[in-house]
């Protein structure tokens, strides 16, 4: 059965110059879409991937990634946004990287998106009154 998952991958400094998703695709069979790549202040690697491909091929992938040291966010999470705290200071919006989020250019108000988010974590630290949340 083929699949067709997001993820997203936290590479460690020590694995940056690693050719880590040539390896997925090549010895696992996969194809993959990058949907964001970037490089945190701390130097580790940021990569939202759409991966396609046999589910044991998947498996087998993630396995490979996870022996590897890559750090892979579960996205078996829900990540909402508080109404009553969030203060529309726009600092989540540069951070995330699937652009979950929205500036309305006349009332400077913030939208979350949750179709767009893939629960990487990023605006729950980045918010400075915390109104993000994730529900497990
Ligand atoms: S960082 Fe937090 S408070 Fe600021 S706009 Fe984003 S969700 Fe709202
Ligand atoms: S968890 Fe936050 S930063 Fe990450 S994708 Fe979702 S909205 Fe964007």
């Amino acid at each position: 059965m083929i699949i067709s998952r997001r993820i997203v991958l936290h590479f460690p400094k020590r694995l940056a110059d690693r050719p880590i998703v040539y390896r997925l695709i090549k010895d696992y069979d996969l194809e993959f879409n990058i949907l964001k790549a970037s490089i945190t202040p701390e130097e580790e690697g940021l990569m939202v991937l759409e991966l396609n491909g046999e589910q044991e091929d998947y498996d087998k992938g993630i396995r490979y990634l996870i022996e590897t040291g890559v750090e892979i966010q579960s996205l078996s999470q829900d990540v909402f946004c508080s109404e009553e705290r969030c203060t529309h200071c726009g600092a989540c919006i540069t951070i995330c990287p699937t652009g979950a989020f929205e500036l309305d250019p006349v009332t400077r108000y913030v939208s979350f998106h949750n179709e767009k988010c893939v629960a990487c974590g990023l605006c729950l630290k980045a918010c400075p009154p915390r109104a993000m949340e994730v529900r497990l």
